[in-house]
């Protein structure tokens, strides 16, 4: 793989599960030193696999709700790695309800995780990047920011709040060299997505859930997280030095179709 990152120092958040592993181990095969930043131990692990497989990685436990805790992290970095290149913004957590199901303390969970932990995270980062004059970040929105399906008011929320996020971010920053762009997954096959069909199908055999949602896709699957990581990748690596304040769907079709179906016979054409 062309080491495009060589020399430069990744963050990735949520980095010990599911997208942000991918995104972890993608960017360290590109050559960057990667920071793992997760509130689960799990991250301990994927960056020892990346050293064991000749890369550079290191774990920090933080949990990203706590601006402390994010400060904290982002001056060590600072000091121990002369300050961050790349950021991929993605820990999120999912949780179901329509807003009268919705406690304001589950709102208020989901916002401080999904959202919050993003403003900080690029609060305590981007200062980082505008001292080198140069920098990108990629937010990982979903796209329930644009289509909502039932039940989901505070994420499909928080997820749009992301999108306006990565515009105000992209403008207030191109000026320091930095680029600013997010990405709207649909379904990708991580823990969360199989915690998910445990929640709302508990009956059903979880492949089976699983299956069934990528028939909703034009692609007729699900995706794998490093089908994600890819463009993650690619967005953050000065292959994409022309973009920003973009939203990358990477869904696999699911937002190119409308679930209006046309008759399987055309109607007889008028005389
Ligand atoms: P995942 O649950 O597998 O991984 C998310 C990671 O974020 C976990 O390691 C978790 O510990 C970490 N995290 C959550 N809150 C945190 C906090 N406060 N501090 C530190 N770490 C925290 O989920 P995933 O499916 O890989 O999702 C990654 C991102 O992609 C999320 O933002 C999610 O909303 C989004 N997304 C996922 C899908 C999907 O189908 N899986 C689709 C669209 C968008």
């Amino acid at each position: 793989m062309e080491r495009e990152f060589d020399g430069q120092v990744a963050a990735v958040t949520g980095g010990a599960n599911g997208i942000g592993a991918a995104a972890a181990r993608r960017l360290a095969a590109g050559g960057a030193t990667v920071l793992i930043l997760d509130m689960d131990e799990a991250g301990a692990k994927v960056a020892r696999e990346i050293t064991q497989a000749g890369g550079q990685s290191r774990f920090m436990l933080v949990d990203l709700r706590q601006e402390s805790a994010v400060e904290e992290a982002f001056s060590v970095i600072l000091k121990e790695t002369g300050g961050i290149d790349l950021l991929h913004c993605n820990a999120g957590i999912q949780r179901y309800g329509t807003v009268t199901e919705t406690s304001f303390a589950l709102w208020n969970e989901v916002f401080s995780a999904n959202v919050s932990s993003v403003f900080l995270t690029c609060r305590h980062a981007i200062g980082q990047m505008a001292r080198k004059r140069a920098g990108a970040v990629v937010i990982t929105a979903s796209v329930q920011a644009f289509a909502s399906q039932a039940g989901v008011a505070a994420y499909a929320a928080s997820k749009g709040a992301l999108v306006s996020l990565t515009r105000a971010l992209a403008v207030d920053h191109a000026a320091q060299g930095i680029r600013i762009n997010a990405i709207a997954p649909g379904s990708v096959d991580t823990p969360m997505l199989r915690w998910s069909a445990d929640v709302v199908a508990p009956e059903t055999n979880q492949n089976e859930v699983i299956n069934n949602w990528g028939q909703s896709h034009l692609l007729g699957r699900v995706a794998y997280p490093e089908e994600i990581a890819e463009v993650v990748a690619f967005l953050l690596s000065a292959r994409a030095s022309f973009v920003t304040g973009s939203i990358y769907p990477v869904d696999g079709g699911l937002l190119s179709q409308l679930p209006v179906r046309l008759p399987a016979q055309p109607p007889e054409e008028p005389r």
